[in-house]
């Protein structure tokens, strides 16, 4: 992309290893970085270390190596493995949402929709019942769900809206960076693209970056900006989507290019 200038960056992984005890390396030597606004899909199969890799930059798994620099209030990229536990707490949790594969290990399934939502606002510091009453609704709504919805609990919602409402959580605090695993891969064929396409156009009209990973190809089809294709913990191609699918590089991206051609 040289020529060409680029948003600032809200994330920069450079040289990222991690591997589990007696084990084989799952994230091996992984940079990349994701621009303001920017959304990215991270292509691999099933134990590439797609979810290594996000737990590595969300907070819950420290890397072996490298750095993970995520940009702060005054636009500084920090690396938050080099702060101290309780700062890069508040910077994840004030700058970074996380939606996990599945919707009851990102929600609170014994509160209910509304009381998931404003949580994180009550992390940040905002008090006023009405004020979140209010925020609440509206966040609920903007997910495409009732807002008389807003007092049940997250359990009485089909699969689909939970995975709303988990999006509704992290996007009320309106963070810069977006880290998805899989968010569709738990869900019915026919409820994907519509949790895609509300998901495109929140993240668009937020201009939230994102880092979204997925083993599905129609995802990053539908999604990305950019693609990385991640083989075995590795790094193998990193590109403009349109690039990538048509005229991939790497003999592995067009193996998963052709294979979903022809299936
Ligand atoms: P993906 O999300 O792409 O399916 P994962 O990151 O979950 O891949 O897993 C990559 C590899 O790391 C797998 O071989 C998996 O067994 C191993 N792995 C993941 N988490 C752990 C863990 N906590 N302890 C040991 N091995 C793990
Ligand atoms: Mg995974």
């Amino acid at each position: 992309m040289s020529g060409i200038s680029r948003p600032p960056l809200i994330l920069q992984v450079t040289g990222l290893r991690k591997s589990f005890t007696h084990n084989r390396p799952v994230c091996r030597d992984i940079s990349l970085d994701v621009a303001a606004g920017e959304i990215v899909v991270i292509l691999g199969e099933s134990g590439s270390g797609k979810s290594t890799l996000l737990r590595c930059l969300g907070g819950q798994l420290e890397p072996d190596a490298g750095d993970v620099k995520i940009q702060d209030e005054c636009g500084i990229l920090q690396a938050i493995w080099a702060l101290e536990e309780e700062e890069r707490i508040r910077l994840l949790r004030s700058h970074a949402g996380f939606i996990q594969q599945r919707p009851q290990d990102g929600l609170r399934m014994n509160v209910t929709a509304g009381a998931n939502i404003v949580e994180s606002l009550a992390l940040l510091g905002v008090r006023d019942f009405a004020t979140m009453r209010r925020v609440a609704r509206d966040a609920i709504e903007g997910v495409e769900i009732e807002a008389a919805r807003v007092d049940d609990l997250p359990g009485s919602f089909s699969g689909g809206m939970q995975q709303r409402l988990q999006i509704a959580r992290s996007l009320v605090k309106r963070p810069k960076l977006l880290l998805m695993d899989e968010p569709t891969g738990g869900l019915d064929v026919s409820v994907q693209a519509k949790v895609l396409d509300l998901l495109r156009k929140l993240v668009r009209s937020l201009k939230v970056a994102v880092l979204l990973v997925t083993h599905d190809l129609g995802v990053a089809r539908m999604l990305a900006d950019r693609i990385i294709v991640l083989k075995s913990g590795a790094i193998v191609e990193d590109g403009i989507a349109d690039q990538i699918l048509d005229d991939p590089h790497h003999p592995y991206t067009q193996l998963l290019v052709s294979s979903v051609l022809r299936a």
